[in-house]
C-alpha cells in the first residue's frame, strides 16, 4: 500500500514525499482510513511504529477541509496531550512538517520554560495545540487557553501519564473539551485505571494493536554482559572504544547515576551529555539536539526523560542498569532498530540485577544471549549473611512455654509485634517508593 491509496490530499502527500516517506506503516495503514471517517481510536503501539503520523495526518486533513472565514481568529481545533516536554516538542514538530503546505498553525506548550512566548502565540491564535498536562491546565486557569472549539483530542502515552501522576490533571482538562469530538488514545500498556479512562473518553472506538509491549523487534540484536557493579563504567568505556558504536543511548536508573556516568565518560575522553528531570528544559533540548546532530556520541538518560524521544538511526542502546519494570526494557531498546534499521541493545547485569533480567526474559519470551568476550567478568558473589550476623539479629529463641496462659500472652505479644511491623514497613516502603521515583525522573 502507498500513501496514494489512503485518500490523503495532495498538500499532505507532497509533505510526506519531502520527508522521504514512501509507504504507510502498519498503524498508519489501519488507523488513517478509520480516523478520516471520524471514528474514535484506541491504539496500543510503541513509539517507532509511526503512530504520530497515524493520528496527525487525518487531523490535518480534516482541519484543512474546513476553510476559516476571512479575518476569523484561529481557534484551537485539535488538542494533543503528551506526558513529557520532549514528546510534546517531537509531536509538534511532526505536525509542522506534515502541514508545511497547509495554512494551519501548530503550537507546543510545556512547563520548565517561561510561559510568555507561549501566551504571545496563543493570543495570535493557533489551530493545533500540543501540550503537557501541567502547563496546559495552568494556562487554561489563567484564561489564555479555551478548548470549547476542540474537535480532535489525542491522549498520547496514557500509561506513562498514569505513572507520572498526571491523570487527575488530564481528567480536569477533559472537562473543558466538548463532548462532541473525535478522541484518540494511545497507551503502550492497559492498566486498570487506563482501561477505565478509555471507557469514559472513547465512543465505540476502533482498536488497533500494533506491536505488543512484550515483543522486541527482531532487527535488534540483544546481549547481556554480566559485570560487577564497580566495573560497569570500565566496561562501558571498553565497549565505547569499539568503532562500531557510532552513537549510544545509555540508560541509568537514577538522575545522579546519569550525571556520574557522564562525568566518567568525559574523563575517559568521550563526548557525553545527560538528559533527566533535574536539567532545565533548555539543557535537555540542547543535549538531545547535540546527540541527534552527532555532536555528542553518548546520551545518558533516565527512563522518563527518554520515553518517546525519536532519534533516527541510533546504533546502540545500553542498559547500564536493568529496569525494575520489565516493560521498560522493551521501550528502551525500541529506541534503536527503528524504521527497519538494525540496532544493538546491550544490558549490564550485576548479581543483584539477575532477577530483573529473568523478569525481562520472561516478558519477551526469550533468553538474551550472554556476551562473555570482555575483560570485566562478574567476580563478586552475592553477599551471604554470616552466622555471626544472623545470631546477632536473631538471638536464640527463648524456650517455648506451651501452657494455655503462656500461649495467650505470647499471642498478644506477637500480635502487637505483627501489628506494628507491617505498618512501619509499608510506610517505609511508600516513602522509599516515592524517593526512588523522584530519583528516576
Ligand atoms: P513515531 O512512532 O511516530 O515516533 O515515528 C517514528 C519515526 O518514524 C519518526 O522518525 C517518523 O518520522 C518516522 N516515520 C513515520 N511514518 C513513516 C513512514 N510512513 N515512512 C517512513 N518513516 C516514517
Amino acid at each position: 500500500m502507498y500513501f496514494n491509496d489512503l485518500n490523503l490530499i495532495e498538500p499532505i502527500q507532497k509533505a510526506l514525499t519531502a520527508e522521504g516517506y514512501e509507504k504507510p506503516t502498519p498503524i498508519q495503514e489501519q488507523a488513517i482510513p478509520k480516523l478520516l471517517q471520524g471514528k474514535d481510536l484506541l491504539g496500543c503501539a510503541q513509539t517507532g511504529t509511526g503512530k504520530t503520523a497515524a493520528f496527525a495526518l487525518p487531523i490535518l486533513q480534516n482541519l484543512a477541509s474546513k476553510k476559516p472565514l476571512k479575518k476569523e481568529k484561529r481557534q484551537i481545533k485539535a488538542l494533543v496531550i503528551a506526558p513529557t516536554r520532549e514528546l510534546a516538542i517531537q509531536i509538534g514538530d511532526n505536525f509542522k512538517k506534515y502541514s508545511v503546505n497547509l495554512r494551519l498553525k501548530t503550537l507546543m506548550v510545556y512547563g520548565g520554560v517561561s510561559q510568555h512566548p507561549q501566551t504571545k502565540q496563543l493570543k495570535r491564535g493557533v489551530d493545533i495545540l500540543v501540550a503537557t498536562p501541567g502547563r496546559l491546565l495552568d494556562l487554561i486557569n489563567q484564561g489564555y487557553i479555551r478548548l470549547e472549539n476542540v474537535q480532535h483530542f489525542v491522549l498520547d502515552e496514557a500509561d506513562l501519564m498514569l505513572d507520572m501522576g498526571m491523570i487527575d490533571d488530564v481528567k480536569k482538562i477533559v472537562q473543558f473539551i466538548p463532548n462532541d469530538r473525535q478522541t484518540m488514545l494511545f497507551s503502550a500498556t492497559m492498566p486498570q485505571e487506563i482501561e477505565k479512562l478509555t471507557q469514559s473518553l472513547l465512543k465505540d472506538p476502533v482498536k488497533i494493536e500494533i506491536t505488543p509491549v512484550s515483543s522486541t523487534v527482531d532487527t535488534i540484536k540483544q546481549e547481556v554482559y554480566f559485570v560487577d557493579k564497580g566495573n560497569k563504567t570500565n566496561l562501558l568505556v571498553h565497549l565505547l572504544k569499539d568503532e562500531a558504536i557510532e552513537s549510544a543511548l545509555v540508560f541509568s536508573r537514577t538522575k545522579h547515576g546519569a550525571d556520574k556516568i557522564v562525568k566518567s565518560l568525559g574523563k575517559a575522553g568521550f563526548s557525553a551529555q545527560a538528559i533527566h528531570g533535574n536539567k532545565t528544559q533548555k539543557a535537555r533540548q540542547r543535549a538531545l539536539n547535540n546527540f541527534k546532530q552527532r555532536k555528542t556520541k553518548i546520551l545518558v538518560a533516565t527512563d522518563i526523560a527518554a520515553r518517546g524521544i525519536d532519534i533516527a538511526e541510533l546504533s546502540h542502546v545500553i542498559n547500564y542498569n536493568l529496569p525494575e519494570v520489565p516493560e521498560t526494557y522493551v521501550h528502551r531498546i525500541g529506541r534503536t532498530g527503528r524504521s527497519g534499521h538494525s540496532g544493538v541493545a546491550i544490558s549490564f547485569s550485576d548479581h543483584d540485577e539477575k532477577s530483573l533480567l529473568r523478569n525481562v526474559q520472561k516478558l519477551i519470551g526469550k533468553n538474551i544471549p550472554e556476551n562473555t568476550d570482555h575483560p570485566y567478568p562478574l567476580t563478586n558473589k552475592p553477599k551471604k549473611k554470616t552466622n555471626a550476623k544472623r545470631k546477632k539479629r536473631y538471638p536464640s529463641s527463648p524456650k517455648k512455654n506451651f501452657s494455655p496462659a503462656a500461649k495467650q500472652s505470647n499471642q498478644g505479644h506477637n500480635n502487637k509485634k505483627r501489628r506494628r511491623k507491617p505498618s512501619n514497613a509499608s510506610n517505609k516502603n511508600k516513602s522509599r517508593g516515592k524517593r526512588a521515583y523522584a530519583k528516576t525522573r
